[in-house]
C-alpha cells in the first residue's frame, strides 16, 4: 500500500467503504423485507382462522344444528383449510395429510417444514354452543414469500460487483480531476530550475486548497530567489571591491621586483606576495562568474561562433603554459561547426578544462581535443594521459572548492569544474566524465548547435 499513488489509494478506500455499506443496507434492507412479509402472511392465516371459525357459527339452523359448509367457502385459494368436528368427523380442502394429522394447539403459529415446502399452520376453536365444539385449523404455504426473497438475494448479488465496478470507476475518475491541479503543480515546479527560479505558479488557474498550496510554493520560491540574489550580489559586490586593492598590490610588488632596489631575500618575499596575489585575484575572477550562475538565463550573450577557430585561439595561448611541463596539445579542427553560445563563457569552459588537463597533468604528457558534429549537437572532447580522478570522487568534482586531493596548493580552489557545469547548463548541455588513475581523464561535452 506504500508504494501506490494517492489516486490509487483514494480509490481503493472509496470503494471498499462502498461495498461495506453497500453489504450492510442491502443486508438489513432484506432482513426488513422477510421479517414485513413473514409478518403479513401471519395476520392473514390469524384473520381467516378467525374469519372461517366465526362463519362456522353462523352456519348453524333455527334447532341449532350445524349447517355444514364446504371449506372452500370459508377461506381464499391460496389457504388451506381443515375443520375439526367433535364426533371425530373432518373436513378439508385439500390440506397435506401431514399437516391434518398435527396435533391440535389453539392459537399458537406453527412453521411446520414438509418435504422442503415450509408452512405456517394454526388451530383456532370454533364454539357453536356448549355441546359442539369444532376446531378450525388453516394452512398457509410460505413458498411464495420464499421464492420473493431468492429473488431478492440474486438481484443483491447481481447487482453489488455492478455497482462496486461502477464505484472504482467513478471514485477513480473523480480522484483522477481533483488530483489534476496537484499534478500540474508537480510539473510546472520541476521545470524551476535555478536559472529561472524567478518563473511562478499561475494562481488563477488553482482554487480551494490547491490554489493555497499554490500560493505558498510561489512564496518559498520568492524567498528563495531573494536568498539567492542577496548572495549573488554579495559575492559579486566583495569581488569587485577586492580587484581594485588586490591589482594595486601586485603592480606594485611587480615594481618592486624589476627595480633594484631590494636584495635578493626581499625580493623573494615579494615574489610570495605577488604569487599569492595572482591566487587571490584567479579566485576573485572565478568568483565573479560563478556569482552570473544566480542571474537570469536571458543575461547570457548568445552569438554565432565558428567553435572550431574559438578552440584553436585558445589552444594557441595556452601552449605556452603547456610547455613549461612538457605537455604536447593536439588539436585538429576538421570541419566547420557554428553554434549559437556567449563566446566568453565558452572560453572560460575550454580554459577551464585544458588547464585542469595541464595542472593534473605528468611531465611530458600529452592533451588530445577533438571537435565533431551529431545531430544537433557540437561534441568536444577534452582528453589527457594524467594522474586520473578515483571513480568514487567523480560525482563531487562538480562542486564548488572541491578538490580532490586537499593538500594541492598552487592555482587551485576547486572552482574551475563548477563554472564549467554552470556554462554548461546554461547553454542546455551536458558533460560526460570518464577517468582512470594513473592512466588518465577524458571530459565530453555536448552542446546544442541551436539553444
Ligand atoms: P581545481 O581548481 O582544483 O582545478 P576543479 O573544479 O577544476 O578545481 O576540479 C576539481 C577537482 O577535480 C580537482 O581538484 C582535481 O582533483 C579533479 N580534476 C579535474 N580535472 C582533472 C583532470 N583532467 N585530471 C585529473 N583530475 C582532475
Amino acid at each position: 500500500m506504500k508504494k501506490l499513488t494517492i489516486k490509487a489509494k483514494i480509490t481503493i478506500w472509496f470503494s471498499l467503504l462502498f461495498l461495506f455499506l453497500l453489504c450492510i443496507s442491502s443486508f438489513l434492507l432484506y432482513l426488513a423485507i422477510s421479517e414485513i412479509l413473514y409478518q403479513q402472511e401471519e395476520k392473514i392465516i390469524i384473520d381467516e382462522t378467525s374469519h372461517s371459525a366465526l362463519h362456522l357459527v353462523s352456519g348453524t339452523d333455527e334447532e341449532g344444528n350445524l349447517r355444514v359448509f364446504e371449506p372452500h367457502e370459508l377461506v381464499t385459494a391460496e389457504t388451506k383449510i381443515t375443520i375439526f368436528y367433535k364426533d371425530g368427523e373432518i373436513s378439508t380442502n385439500n390440506m397435506d395429510p401431514a399437516l391434518i394429522e398435527l396435533p391440535i394447539q389453539g392459537d399458537t403459529l406453527r412453521k411446520v417444514e414438509i418435504e422442503n415446502n415450509v408452512w405456517l399452520v394454526y388451530d383456532h376453536p370454533a364454539f357453536i354452543d356448549q355441546d359442539i365444539e369444532v376446531w378450525v385449523r388453516v394452512s398457509r404455504s410460505l413458498n411464495d414469500v420464499s421464492v420473493v426473497l431468492e429473488n431478492i438475494r440474486i438481484f443483491i448479488f447481481t447487482f453489488i460487483p455492478f455497482f462496486l465496478i461502477f464505484t472504482i470507476i467513478i471514485s477513480y475518475i473523480v480522484t483522477k480531476n481533483s488530483l489534476s491541479p496537484i499534478y500540474q503543480i508537480i510539473k510546472i515546479t520541476k521545470n524551476i530550475k535555478r536559472g529561472s527560479i524567478s518563473r511562478r505558479l499561475e494562481l488563477s488557474r488553482f482554487t480551494g486548497e490547491v490554489g493555497i498550496l499554490a500560493s505558498t510554493f510561489n512564496e518559498m520560491l520568492q524567498r528563495l530567489e531573494d536568498a539567492f540574489t542577496r548572495e549573488a550580489e554579495f559575492t559579486s559586490a566583495a569581488s569587485h571591491e577586492l580587484r581594485t586593492p588586490i591589482t594595486v598590490i601586485m603592480a606594485q610588488a611587480e615594481e618592486l621586483l624589476s627595480e633594484n632596489k631590494i636584495n635578493s631575500g626581499q625580493k623573494n618575499a615579494v615574489r610570495i606576495i605577488l604569487n599569492q596575489s595572482e591566487r587571490i585575484s584567479l579566485l576573485i575572477s572565478q568568483l565573479l562568474t560563478l556569482a552570473r550562475d544566480y542571474q537570469e538565463e536571458f543575461k547570457i550573450k548568445f552569438d554565432i561562433l565558428e567553435i572550431g577557430i574559438l578552440i584553436n585561439d585558445i589552444v594557441e595561448e595556452m601552449r605556452l603554459a603547456a610547455k613549461s611541463k612538457s605537455i604536447k596539445i593536439l588539436f585538429e579542427s576538421g570541419k566547420m561547426i557554428k553554434i549559437r553560445a556567449d563566446q566568453a563563457l565558452i572560453t572560460t569552459l575550454i580554459i577551464n578544462l585544458v588547464n585542469n588537463s595541464i595542472k593534473f597533468n605528468k611531465k611530458n604528457g600529452n592533451i588530445k581535443i577533438g571537435l565533431s558534429e551529431e545531430d544537433s549537437f557540437v561534441k568536444i572532447q577534452i582528453e589527457d594521459n594524467g594522474i586520473g580522478i578515483e571513480e568514487k570522487e567523480i560525482p563531487f568534482i562538480f562542486k564548488k572548492f572541491y578538490r580532490v586531493d586537499k593538500v594541492r596548493t598552487g592555482k587551485s580552489f576547486g572552482l574551475g569544474l563548477s563554472i564549467v557545469k554552470w556554462i554548461i547548463d546554461a547553454h542546455k548541455g551536458h558533460i560526460v566524465v570518464d577517468s582512470k588513475v594513473g592512466i588518465g581523464t577524458k571530459m565530453t561535452i555536448r552542446l546544442p548547435v541551436n539553444i
